[in-house]
């Protein structure tokens, strides 16, 4: 397992469910855990989810909750972008992270002309704050967003995300860098080959 530097937290962009799956990051086999460390979550959740609340001190207990999770969501989105119906057993375990956090709907209407409609999550912070992302992923993979999600061209990359944009292959434009370099190498290899 390597060692990351909070510099290096993968942020794309992504909707948030997308963003909690990549951060466990697989590529020519070496892996990174981006949650690996207390202070790594909390790196990523000050990043990616600001108004989450997490304890003051992370137990492991809690820091292990959030790799869990973390691990379902990965491996269902894996599961969709291959299309495979995701296990029955990641499933019940998103199910049991939203019911920990029951929705409900606030209405706001501090502004006379627009009412905005936020949803709440009850139960204790912590709770809300993975009860969040699992009910956005259930969302998501019940939603339209579900067909879009790609995984990475980039050569032995993991990253996914949602492919917006028709022509979007890579995660970022450095793994499509890398792709077009390892491309190229090839060619190369390939021309000098036949020269021999
Ligand atoms: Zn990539």
């Amino acid at each position: 397992m390597t060692i990351v530097d909070v510099d290096e937290m993968p942020i794309l962009g992504e909707p948030l469910p997308v963003e909690f799956a990549n951060t466990l990051y697989v590529s020519d086999g070496t892996t990174i855990d981006f949650l690996g460390t207390p202070a790594l979550i909390k790196s990523w959740f000050a990043l990616a989810f600001p108004s989450a609340e997490l304890p003051g001190r992370l137990r492991r207990a809690d820091a292990d909750a959030v790799r869990d999770l973390r691990n379902v969501i990965q491996r269902i989105l894996g599961d969709l972008v291959d299309e495979r119906v995701p296990a029955a057993d990641d499933v019940a375990a998103l199910n049991n992270t939203a019911a920990r956090a029951p929705t409900f709907l606030r209405l706001d209407w501090s502004n006379p002309t627009e009412p905005n409609v936020t949803a709440q999550h009850g139960g204790d912070a912590f709770d809300a704050t993975l009860g969040h992302i699992a009910s956005e992923t259930i969302a998501l993979v019940a939603g339209r967003t579900r067909v879009l999600l790609r995984r990475c061209e980039g050569p032995g990359c993991t990253m996914l995300f949602v492919k917006a944009h028709h022509k979007r292959r890579w995660c970022h434009q450095s793994c499509g860098h890398r792709a077009r370099q390892a491309s190229y190498y090839r060619r190369t290899r390939l021309a000098g080959a036949r020269q021999v």
